[in-house]
């Protein structure tokens, strides 16, 4: 079931090809893609197959984007998690001849022109252009940074986010306490922090973080049974049949509690003290806990918006790049949570319709 929304993007590819609704083959095409997370791999990946020439440049020093920095959290069997396929996508880009790959890199200026003009820094300090025939943004997403709300995030070593815990899970297979490395016996996971927050007028739904929490949950308690976990949420969002097999499976190991606590404090004996109100008990409550998880969630990358703008791209209120823009700019694409929350599957499924709406450019063109 993960892999059914590649698939289908696979079985519309072929089909088009087969049914010579797309010229099967188009070497005089170049493409930038800006961005090298799951979606702009994924993108690169389907215009190679087709001949398209493809630049791929990622301005961080390795390509995968988020994805990359996450673990894998299987535990007697896989949770469709989808962190491993980003691993696959690099293997498939970096050998396909079709597609050159410039990681560590600046892009200094895009010009539309027929095409595009495109200059760029290399890693080596080595100035490079090209023109190319379309451009897709996948610029991917911003992790919300909590430090501004009051949850003591870089106040206190104990508070980390979902994206620390991935990192640290990765790296020692076990979850310990950043200020002391000693193994938390108790964990509380806060959801939605920058998320559906009319304070930051971020209203939508992240999508991925309650999923990722709670395989993160399961994961955490299968390697460690006496670990006490608790869920602090708004409501739980279920995406998809695998969220709904592995919310059965963990409901009852963790606590759920509706409620996003108020307060952060740290105690003198080094604990995380936690304060919420049980509408339905009426009842302000305060809690300790050895390690405290904020679920952050995806935002709008506003360092891409430079480049955007300069290529007719626009922001929709949310500020992700809006896909109704596109029609007044021909030859412009975005994929992947460039244009919004999503989880894995979702951006790839969403670069292989974006690298089918290039073919279809292309093709419209040459007719
Ligand atoms: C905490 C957290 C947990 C998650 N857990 C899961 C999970 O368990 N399962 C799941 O399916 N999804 C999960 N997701 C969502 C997942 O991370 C995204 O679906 C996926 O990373 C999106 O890929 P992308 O290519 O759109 O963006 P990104 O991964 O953000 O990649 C974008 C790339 O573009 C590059 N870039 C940006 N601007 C420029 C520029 N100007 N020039 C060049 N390069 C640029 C970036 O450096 C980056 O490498 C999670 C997200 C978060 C925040
Ligand atoms: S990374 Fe996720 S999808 Fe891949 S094997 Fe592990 S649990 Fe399964
Ligand atoms: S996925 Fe869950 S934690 Fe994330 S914003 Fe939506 S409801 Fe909140």
């Amino acid at each position: 079931m993960l892999f059914r929304s590649i698939t289908i993007v696979k079985w519309i590819m072929s089909a088009k090809r087969d049914q010579g609704g797309i010229e099967s083959r188009m070497p005089d095409k170049k493409v930038l893609i800006i961005g090298s997370g799951v979606a702009g791999l994924t993108t690169a990946i389907e215009l190679a197959k087709f001949d398209v020439k493809v630049v791929l440049i990622e301005k961080e020093k390795t390509v995968g984007g988020y994805a990359r920095q996450f673990t894998c959290k299987a535990t007697d069997d896989c949770v469709k998690c989808g962190a491993c396929i980003v691993e696959e996508k690099i293997d498939a880009a970096v050998s396909h001849p079709n597609i050159t790959i410039y990681s560590g890199v600046c892009l200094t200026d895009i010009v539309k022109k027929d095409g595009f003009a495109i200059s760029f820094v290399d890693r080596n300090h080595e100035k490079q252009a090209c023109e190319v025939d379309a451009v897709v943004m996948a610029t991917g997403f911003q992790p919300f940074d909590p430090i501004d709300k009051p949850f003591g995030y870089k106040r206190f070593d104990d508070v980390i986010t979902n994206l620390d815990l991935e990192k640290r899970l990765r790296q020692d297979g076990v979850v310990k306490r950043p200020s002391d490395g000693s193994v938390p016996k108790k964990i509380a996971f806060i959801q939605c922090v920058g998320s559906r927050d009319s304070s930051l007028n971020h209203l939508w739904c992240s999508k991925v973080c309650c999923g990722s929490a709670l395989r993160m949950a399961r994961l955490i308690k299968f390697r460690e049974k006496s670990m006490e976990i608790s869920v602090f949420y708004i409501d739980v969002q279920s995406f998809g049949k695998d969220f709904q097999n592995n919310y059965d499976l963990i409901k009852d190991q963790v606590r759920m509690i509706r409620a996003i606590p108020g307060d952060v404090f740290l105690t003198d004996d080094r604990k995380i003290k936690l304060e919420y109100y049980l509408p339905a008990l009426r009842k302000q409550t305060e809690e300790l806990f050895d390690l405290v998880v904020l679920s952050v969630g995806i935002t709008p990358n506003r360092n891409a918006d430079p480049i955007a703008e300069k290529i007719g791209l626009k922001s929709t209120g949310s500020e992700f790049l809006d896909e109704q823009s596109m029609v007044s700019a021909p030859g412009v694409f975005a994929a992947g949570t460039a244009t919004g929350p999503k989880s894995i599957t979702e951006s790839i499924a969403d670069a292989g319709r974006v690298a089918l709406d290039v073919l279809n450019y292309f093709q419209t063109q040459h007719n």
